[in-house]
């Protein structure tokens, strides 16, 4: 038997960063930057109008109002994208549009609500102040400044500032690749009507799911037969196009725990016992370089040893600290009961009311109980030397992804 710590602990001595791509923008989505990201010139790049209107020399138009408004003479029409020099002299102004150039000489845009909106000349019944409306160059960001962090993940809100500095491309830790396969001779697919004694597969289907949850790219493949040298065949495939490869069912103790019999001494592939519940039987690895992790088969057994030990494996290999920061202090909302010895995740339901957390547990907890986890947003994560734990105590809890 070893404890949680001590498998995440191997785990995490054995999986490495994922070597740097080079990647188009829209690739990037989803990826962590894998370099910062600087601003070449400053942005905006020059001062431009905030408006559509007019830009004025300030101090003309000090005494404008509505009964006694000012007149200018239009000199110049500026609109964004114009690339030639304009310029204006007190006494004058130049119609502009919203992100054109101010033009030399002006200090202040006038909205067009402001004015009569005239062509030749201009009425404008307002005074603005110098630097009415005009956005200045470098005020968003300036020359050299890290724009994007390194270790960031790239959304929508990163890969547009990554474009406004002009990068075509960026260098990324890649999603993780995860090839994701169940095993069990009584898994039919849903969709497919089922025979006495079977059931169907779900457990593929969430990891799959939980591997995009964690960054990276899940590959559900076909159910394999309780069958050696099927179990054999599938891995020798996937082994070639998988940054890593996740199993379900075939390692605790029966005589069909055909994944242990085939994995066990392969590759770096070990077998543990893990003071955990739910998820005690866990198997992990690396065969030809690549993790293999083999959970158990029922199906809250397999999420909860993905969110401990799957999870963080994921996020060491894009480059991020393994501990996602998901974990809450919380207050019990009732009393529980704990295996001795044994780490054990609650399904719990987490709330936040009036500055703290609380959190209750989530129905039934038998690892083949999904509906509850389908109901749970929380793990409580209880001690080992724990047995009861009463209400209103402080406990752990791990958010879940949603
Ligand atoms: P095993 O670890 O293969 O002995 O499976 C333990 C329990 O989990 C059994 O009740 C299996 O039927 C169930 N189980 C295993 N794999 C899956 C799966 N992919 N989807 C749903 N249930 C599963
Ligand atoms: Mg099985």
């Amino acid at each position: 038997m070893r404890t949680v710590g001590e498998h995440l602990a191997d785990i995490l001595g054995s999986v490495a960063v994922l070597p740097p791509l080079d990647l188009a923008l829209l690739e990037a989505q989803g990826a962590v930057l894998a370099e910062p990201v600087t601003a070449p010139v400053p942005l905006p790049p020059f001062d431009n109008s905030a408006m559509d209107g007019y830009a004025v020399v300030a101090a003309d138009i000090a005494a404008a109002t509505e009964s006694a408004p000012v007149s200018l003479p239009v000199v110049g029409d500026i609109v964004a994208g114009d690339t030639g020099v304009a310029a204006i002299r007190p006494g004058l102004s130049a119609r502009i549009m919203t992100g054109a150039p101010l033009p030399a000489g002006a200090d202040a845009v006038v909205p067009v609500e402001w004015t009569d909106g005239g062509n030749a000349t201009v009425r404008i019944s307002r005074a603005a102040p110098p630097g009415n409306y005009i956005r200045r160059a470098g005020e968003d960001v300036t020359a050299g400044q890290v724009v994007v962090a390194a270790g960031t993940r790239l959304g929508a809100a990163q890969l547009g500032m990554i474009a406004a500095v002009g990068r075509p491309r960026v260098t990324v830790r890649p999603k993780p690749r995860v090839v994701v396969v169940a095993t069990g001779d009584e898994l039919r697919e849903p969709g497919e009507g089922l025979a006495p004694g079977q059931i169907w597969e779900s457990n593929a289907y969430m990891l799959t799911a939980a591997v995009v949850e964690a960054g990276g790219v899940g590959y559900r493949q076909a159910t394999v037969e309780d069958e050696p040298g099927k179990v054999m065949e599938m891995l020798e495939d996937q082994l070639v196009r998988a940054d890593a490869i996740v199993t379900t069912g075939g390692v605790s103790m029966g005589t069909r725990d055909v994944v242990k019999e085939v994995l066990a001494g392969t590759g770096t592939v070990n077998f543990h016992k893990v003071r955990m519940r739910p998820g005690k039987p866990q198997g992990f690895g690396l065969l030809e370089g690549t993790p293999v992790f083999t959970l158990p088969g029922n199906p809250v057994s397999a999420y909860v040893s993905f969110q401990v030990f799957v999870r963080p494996a994921l996020r060491a290999m894009q480059g991020l600290p393994p501990d996602s920061g998901a974990k809450v202090s919380a207050v019990l909302g009732e009393d529980v009961k704990s295996p001795a010895g044994l780490r054990h995740f609650l399904r719990g339901r987490l709330s936040f009311n009036r500055g703290f957390y609380t959190v209750t547990a989530a129905g039934v907890q038998g690892s083949h109980q999904l509906g509850s986890l389908a109901t749970a947003n929380a793990l409580i994560e209880l001690p080992e030397d724990v047995e009861a734990l009463p209400a209103g105590s402080h406990v752990d809890v791990m958010r879940l992804p949603s």
